[in-house]
């Protein structure tokens, strides 16, 4: 396995600033080992008088470490990756994550005992969920090392679960470190609060190239597909390996470039509309329906099926209870699902009107989609820069009108009037 850090494309700073981080942290071990070394060979407790004024090996924040880190990036910047890259040169044994030492290995692998990935499959982190999390981080590192919580998209807190989440930043146990992901530090995104308490590692959208690069080395893609889909992807890591290798996400993608010259009539602009909302939804239930069954008769074989005698008729009511439950969280998991199909499509359709833009400002930049640029030149040539970049923006506003909770229809039909229109 190469060195942790190694598909995370295009980030030299921010892996330089976290190797440091690692480093101090082990060096916070080491001295922590140092101060109970003499404790064990005198054979008895150290005398109250022998303890230090600090915590032995506590964390000083001028060393580079620091109990508690917020990614920011755009997506597919590599949030995540970074915040696992880092829990895992943490708990490295030989460096500041070789790649090579169970702790690196186990990290990677998802299985480390004291690393914990948590990963919100709806549309928020609740407050139980959260509180839980906290408990267990406070407990003592099994490996000896760190105890490290990684909170993806923690821009999905509820205020309450964000609430909880605090009281541990602010008082954080000893050998505890929580890594955060999240799109920026604005506050809608991360409360202000939480955010005084963190250091920041800012990514930034990773050049197409480096992008490329990485799929041609870790994912064996041929050079061509690879330039193509990084471009195509505009900076987004996984959404570039998934063009590269899936011919249904390919199929999907060209669905969307095709509404612009579709776009004939008002009419026209409704089916597009349609046709826009119905391929996420069928996107986002291939995605989720698979899990649903599984969860779902996993649960009730949990439950046991039948049953009768005294106290099954409460069995049953809480087994209803749960059942429901069930179905709520999976319910908040397909409508995010379909959010994100739908934002994927979005930010394809804003790449083209982006690349008749640049076009009709005659700027030197190459196209996002390069198998539809002789399209969008001839749209360049029709609306000219003006027109362009009011599609651009009739893009722009239908993402933030859907972000904002008006209704993915609603808001699709209006892009495509004014796409329409111009
Ligand atoms: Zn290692």
């Amino acid at each position: 396995m190469p060195d942790v850090f190694a598909d995370l494309v295009g980030q030299d700073e921010a892996v330089a600033e976290l190797r440091r981080a690692a480093a101090a942290a082990a060096a916070v071990l080491r001295a922590g080992a140092a101060d109970r070394a003499p404790a064990l060979i005198a054979a008895g407790p150290a005398s109250p008088a022998e303890a230090g004024d600090t915590e032995p090996g506590a964390l000083d924040p001028s060393t580079g470490m620091t109990h508690a880190w917020i990614f920011t990036g755009p997506p597919g910047s590599g949030r995540s990756v970074a915040a696992r890259a880092f829990a895992a040169a943490l708990q490295c044994t030989y460096g500041t994550g070789c790649g090579e030492c169970p702790g690196c290995h186990t990290t990677m692998g998802g299985t480390n005992a004291d690393v914990r990935m948590v990963v919100p499959e709806g549309l928020s982190i609740g407050v139980g969920e959260m509180r839980a999390l906290v408990l267990r981080a406070a407990s003592t590192p099994s490996g000896g090392r760190w105890q490290v919580v990684v909170i993806e998209d923690a821009d999905r807190l509820t205020e309450a679960a964000s609430n909880a989440l605090l009281k541990a930043v602010e008082e954080p146990p000893p050998r505890t470190v929580f890594l955060l992901c999240a799109p920026s530090t604005h506050p809608d995104d991360i409360s202000v609060t939480i955010r005084s308490r963190c250091r920041v590692v800012p990514l930034r959208q990773p050049p197409a190239a480096a992008v490329a690069e990485v799929l041609v080395r870790r994912d064996g893609i041929a050079p061509d597909v690879a330039q193509w889909a990084a471009a195509a992807a505009q900076g987004h890591v996984g959404r570039a390996r998934r063009l590269a290798r899936d011919p249904e996400a390919r199929k999907r993608r060209e669905a969307v470039l095709a509404v612009p010259r579709r776009l004939t009539g008002v009419g026209a602009a409704f089916d597009a509309a349609s046709a826009l909302i119905e391929a996420a939804e069928a996107e986002a239930e291939a995605s989720v329906s698979e899990a649903d069954a599984t969860e779902r008769s996993a649960l009730e074989t949990a439950l046991g099926a039948g049953g009768t005698g005294r106290g099954a008729a409460g069995a049953i009511r809480g087994a209803a209870g749960q059942l429901k439950e069930l179905e709520k969280r999976q319910k908040s998991r397909a409508t995010r699902a379909q959010r994100d199909a739908l934002d994927r499509a979005l930010v394809d359709l804003a790449g083209f009107y982006r690349d008749a833009l640049t076009m009709a400002l005659r700027a030197p930049i190459d196209p996002v989609h390069t198998d539809t640029a002789a399209l969008a030149g001839a749209g360049a040539q029709k609306w000219d820069a003006e027109g362009s970049l009011r599609r651009l923006e009739a893009v722009l506003a239908c993402r933030t009108a859907i972000e904002a909770n008006v209704k993915p229809r609603i808001a699709v039909e209006a892009m495509m009037l004014a796409l329409w229109k111009g």
